[in-house]
Parts: C-alpha cells; structure tokens; sequence
C-alpha cells in the first residue's frame, strides 16, 4: 500500500488491472480442468407462449468453481472464447442439452423445444455442425426442438461460413436464433443475408417499455422488422406483469423472464413439468 501511496493514483489503477489479470488468467488456466472436475453444470431457464403455456427452456451454463465459488458465464465465457476453451465446453454444453431435451421427450413432453447459447468461436469452428449431428443421433432426436442461438458477434467472421453452417444446421432440422438483438454488431443487412429462424429481443430494451415512450417504440420497431423478415420474435427478461402485457399488446411470440421464471435446475424443471 506504501507503495501505491508513493506512486500516486496511476499506481491504484495499475493496481485494480493487475488482480483483474491475474483472476483472469487464474480463470484461463482453471477452465481447461472445470470439465473434469464436475464444476460445469446446466441451468434451464422456461420460455412461455402468449397463454403462459411452457413451451421451452434455454440451457444455461453454470461454474461452481471448488474455491471461488461461483462465477457468471458474463465472467467466464469471454475467457473461454479467447483461451479457446469454448470449443470443449461448447460441445459438452450441446451434448448435455440434448441429454436432457430426451428425457422430457420420453417424460411425454414432445412439444417443448431446448435452446443453446452457441459461442461465434463455435459457428467459426467446422466441427460445430458435425458435434450437433452426432449429440442428436446419439440421443435419439431429431433436429426440430433444439434451436441454436448465436450472437451478432458471427457477423464479424466470414459470413460465407457462417451462411453454411446455418444451411447445414437447417438440414438438419435445428433452428437458429439471433441472441441479444440490438446490442452490439448489428446490421439490419447482415440480419437478411443470414438465415434465421427466430429473433431475440435483449432485455435492455424490455426494461422501459412501460413507461417510456421511446423505449416502447424501439421495441416495436424491432418487433416490426423481425416480422417483416419472418422471424419468430421472443422477448427477454420480463420482469414485470407490466412488461409482459405491454409486449403482449406488440404481438411477440415467446417470453423469457424472471417474472415468468427463474433458470431452474433439472430437477426442479422436472417438477415444473408434473
Ligand atoms: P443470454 O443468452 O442472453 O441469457 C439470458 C441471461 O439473462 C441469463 O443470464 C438469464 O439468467 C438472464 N435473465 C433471464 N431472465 C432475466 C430477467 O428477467 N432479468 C434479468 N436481469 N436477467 C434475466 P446468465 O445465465 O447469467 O447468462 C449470461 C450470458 O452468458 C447468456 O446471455 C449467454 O450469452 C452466456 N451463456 C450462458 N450459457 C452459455 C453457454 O452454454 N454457452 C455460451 N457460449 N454462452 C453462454
Ligand atoms: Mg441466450
Ligand atoms: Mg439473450
Ligand atoms: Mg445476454
């Protein structure tokens, strides 16, 4: 601390950088072993349709790390998609899902579909479609209820790729979904050029829309251009009954939200479901 002192407030600052290096390095390293070490776990947070009926989940990963406890994937997967351990877990992550997708299937609940947050280093990386194909024949599904969803992020690659990849995925039945909509890279053109099925609205934008005009008419905009494409719409982070009425009243397809639901473990999905 006499040292920092010394140095004055550019040191602090250097200070904050260097423990939020060194976590990040120590995450890095940790990650290539969460794996094997049973730390990696998935959530599965319900979609619901206009009647509130439960017609989905979307798999969340979870990291209970055995010493500091547990860290949010906001944390943790930007550092497996530089280190590269993304495309490990990622294929666990798709493996897992399908796992449970099955099991409601032979509880009796055909209809539900299972959504899988998919890294842009995954969609880069050929082997995507192949760990998809194989995850599916070996749990006995066919593609129509898992959909895949990806971030704008992809259109920063080579959109050649990517367009393939999607064309490969639709073969096999599998939906793709753009996540986060309207928060980063977007391009109203790159959206046509890529051939999605459903669109995701951030909750950034749901968060207002009760009582701010812009916010509202932001959304609907997004709403309107996602129709116009033919895109399925799902709204994100409904937090309010407020929320939900007012994207009601918009026509969107499927809500998400901690209102609605919290992500839910296996088990207690299980129970949601009997
Ligand atoms: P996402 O795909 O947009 O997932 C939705 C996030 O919003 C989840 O956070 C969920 O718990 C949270 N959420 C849902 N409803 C509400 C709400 O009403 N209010 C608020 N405040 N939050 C809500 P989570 O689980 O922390 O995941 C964060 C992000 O991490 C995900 O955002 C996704 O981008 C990424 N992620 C999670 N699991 C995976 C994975 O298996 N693979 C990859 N590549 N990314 C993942
Ligand atoms: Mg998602
Ligand atoms: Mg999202
Ligand atoms: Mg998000």
């Amino acid at each position: 601390r006499t040292k920092i002192n010394e140095k004055g407030a550019f040191a602090f600052y250097n200070l904050d950088y260097d423990i939020d290096l060194q976590r990040k390095l120590r995450l890095n390293t940790d990650l290539n072993f969460a794996l094997d070490k049973n730390e990696l776990s998935l959530v599965f947070q319900p979609i619901f349709d206009k009647n509130k009926v439960l017609c989905g989940a979307e798999a969340l990963l979870r990291w209970e790390h055995s010493e500091l406890g547990f860290i949010s994937p906001d944390d943790f997967i930007p550092i497996a998609e530089d280190g590269g351990q993304i495309l490990h877990i990622g294929d666990w992550v798709i493996d897992a899902a399908c796992e449970v997708l099955r099991e409601w299937q032979e509880m009796g609940h055909s209809a539900l579909s299972m959504s899988v947050n998919i890294s842009y280093r995954q969609l880069a990386d050929c082997a995507l479609v192949d760990v998809t194909r194989r995850s599916l024949n070996k749990h006995g599904l066919k593609g129509d209820n898992l959909i895949l969803e990806l971030t704008e992020r992809v259109f920063a690659d080579d959109l050649a790729l990517v367009r393939e990849n999607m064309r490969m995925l639709s073969e096999l039945g599998v939906k793709t979904a753009i996540d986060d909509f309207g928060i980063a890279y977007s391009s109203l053109s790159y959206l046509r050029s890529v051939n999605f099925n459903i669109l995701k609205i951030d909750r950034s934008f749901v968060k207002d829309i009760v009582d701010d005009h812009e916010a509202r008419n932001l959304c609907h905009a997004i709403h309107s251009m996602a129709k116009s494409l033919s895109l399925q719409v799902t709204a994100e982070g409904i937090e309010t009954e407020a929320h939900f009425n007012a994207l009601i009243e918009m026509n969107v397809d499927k809500f998400q939200g901690y209102h609605l639901a919290k992500p839910l473990t296996k088990s207690d999905f299980s129970k949601l479901l009997s």
